[in-house]
């Protein structure tokens, strides 16, 4: 991804929360929210950061499970923007840490859990 495709999908986020009214009626539904019971990992937290442009490694703790989007008044595409957020972190060398971690061990033992 280019400066410019980058400087794309960060609009691209940006009208996905335009109509966003910060009300949080997405988190009501939301697992990682309901275990973690901190707003910083909830739905509107997203909603919040990305549409503030700022792009923080808690993306990786949502589990793009939609739930959030069902309760959402304006349907918004909350999981997309978050694939997007995902895709520029990795794009500044900020990978899922759990990921990386399955990585580095199947490359030195060939099995992601050991
Ligand atoms: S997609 Fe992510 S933010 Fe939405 S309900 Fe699921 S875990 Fe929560
Ligand atoms: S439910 Fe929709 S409008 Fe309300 S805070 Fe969540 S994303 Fe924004």
């Amino acid at each position: 991804m280019t400066n410019i495709e980058e400087k794309n999908t960060k609009e691209e986020i940006l009208e996905i929360f335009d109509k966003c009214n910060r009300c949080g009626l997405c988190k009501e539904l939301c697992p990682v929210f309901k275990v973690l019971k901190e707003e910083q990992y909830s739905p509107r937290a997203h909603a919040i950061l990305l549409s503030n442009k700022v792009f923080e490694e808690l993306v990786f703790k949502c589990s793009l499970c939609k739930a959030c989007e069902k309760k959402c008044p304006f349907n918004l595409k909350i999981c997309n923007a978050i694939q997007k957020a995902r895709q520029v972190l990795n794009l500044r060398g900020k990978e899922n840490p759990n990921m990386k971690e399955m990585l580095r061990k199947l490359e030195n033992k060939e099995n992601p859990w050991l």
